[in-house]
């Protein structure tokens, strides 16, 4: 029975086979009850240093006094009203968006997929509004944009299509990195080209500077908007506030949602003034969407993230690890490639190897690293991850790969 103090792991594995849905598969043994900094602690106090950060969304790490305070405070006052009122936290913290970034106006919804879902329903009726017929969406193959249908026919990953066709029309998937590719796919009906300055799910790969200059161009030449789902790569996490900034461009659109709440379910899509006129009233909205508690939450993210300059440390420890995963691939052979930027890298390992025999013995040996795509290890640990931190994770890998030699 569910006892007063514990909760036997087992009970809880049961109870979830038995009453959750199956779609997260065979789940790592554990059930984390609180955490500190960088490190988790399960109900035995067994500590793991968290290379996962709830995929990219604890930048700020666990129990952050700002984040706290933010949160608990908002909570006393007032957790949700609605916006047919004007909403203090919403207003300042689009405006903190807005200065910060090369966007004017924000929307807020509750998930990256529902703000990729803003961001397509924006480029539509940017140009509905203009009268042109001008719809489909250019987007990536092993991209990565939701689970919604509209964002799942842009994920360009035909495994995800296949159980839940018909997928919405108006999305092309065509190689990343491949100027050529997107040049060739354009249209009359093209509206946009929407793709991740790094590819998070499909493997940690980069987008080539060439390829989003390029992009920009095409866009300007052909009337179409850029789109970029910075929802992994924003807020710090690749070293500056977000990932377009390494281009020298910008984007028209933008949508952010993993670290923005800070573990607060909390989206956005931000755009430039004249595309973000587009929305007219009536044409999108949210219950929950920009709340006073997901937007405190989201307020304290931003301003630590800004405050501690967070975007430039993740850039020096970031290379730091770099060069200590670069040293790890010198020296194991079955470890192909190193990528990333920032504090978003991926350590791909050959067919001799299957990486997610790695995050289990790094688990056992209390450090949460993930698989990604491509056999690709990817860390991408809170954004206050410690130097003496990521050489414990060196130090355990090295003793963990010398068994596969
Ligand atoms: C995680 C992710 C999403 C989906 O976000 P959800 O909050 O799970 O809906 C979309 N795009 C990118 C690039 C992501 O990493």
């Amino acid at each position: 029975m569910w006892g007063e103090m514990t909760v036997d792991l087992s009970e809880i594995i049961a109870a979830d086979k038995r009453y959750y849905m199956n779609t997260f598969g065979e789940r790592m043994p554990v059930a984390f009850e609180h955490g500190k900094g960088c490190v988790l602690y399960d109900k035995n106090g067994k500590a793991y240093i968290d290379f996962v950060a709830g995929i990219a969304v604890n930048a700020l790490g666990y129990a952050h006094p700002a984040l706290i305070d933010a949160i608990t405070e908002q909570a006393k006052k007032l957790i949700h009203c609605s916006n047919l009122y004007y909403i203090e936290n919403q207003a300042k913290l689009a405006q903190m968006l807005a200065e910060n970034t090369c966007g004017d106006k924000v929307f807020f919804g509750n998930s990256g997929a529902e703000a990729n879902e803003g961001a397509i329903k924006l480029a539509r009726k940017y140009f509905y509004n203009k009268g042109q017929e001008r719809y489909e969406i250019i987007t990536a193959k092993a991209s990565f944009h939701g689970r919604t249908l509209a964002t799942l026919a842009a994920t360009g990953q035909d495994k995800y299509h296949k159980p839940f066709e018909p997928m919405p029309a108006g999305f092309i998937n065509i190689p990343f990195n491949d100027l050529e590719a997107v040049e060739s796919a354009i249209s009359s009906t093209t509206a946009a080209i929407m793709v991740e300055p790094i590819q998070g799910e499909g493997g940690v790969f980069v987008a080539d500077n060439s390829y989003m200059k390029g992009l920009r161009k095409l866009c300007d030449e052909n009337d179409l908007l850029l789109i970029f789902d910075e929802i992994q790569t924003g807020l710090g996490r690749t070293g500056k506030f977000f990932a377009y900034e390494h281009y020298g461009i910008e984007p028209d659109i933008f949508t952010s949602a993993k670290a923005l709440g800070g573990g607060i379910p909390l989206g956005a899509v931000i755009a430039k003034e004249q595309v973000a006129a587009a929305f007219e009233p009536g044409d999108h909205g949210s219950t929950f969407g920009g709340g006073p508690l997901a937007c405190a939450a989201g307020m304290a993210v931003v301003q630590t993230i800004l405050d501690e300059q967070l975007s430039d440390y993740a850039a020096q420890t970031g290379q730091y690890f770099f060069d200590c995963l670069k040293q790890l691939h010198a020296e194991y052979g079955f470890i192909t490639d190193v990528r990333g930027k920032g504090l978003m890298l991926g350590m791909e390992l050959d067919q001799s190897i299957n990486g997610k025999d790695i995050v289990k013995a790094a688990f056992c040996n209390g450090f949460l690293i993930n698989c990604a795509a491509h056999n690709t290890l990817r860390f991408i640990p809170p954004l206050i991850i410690t130097k003496n931190e990521i050489d414990m994770l060196i130090e355990m890998l090295d003793n963990i790969l010398k068994a596969y030699l």
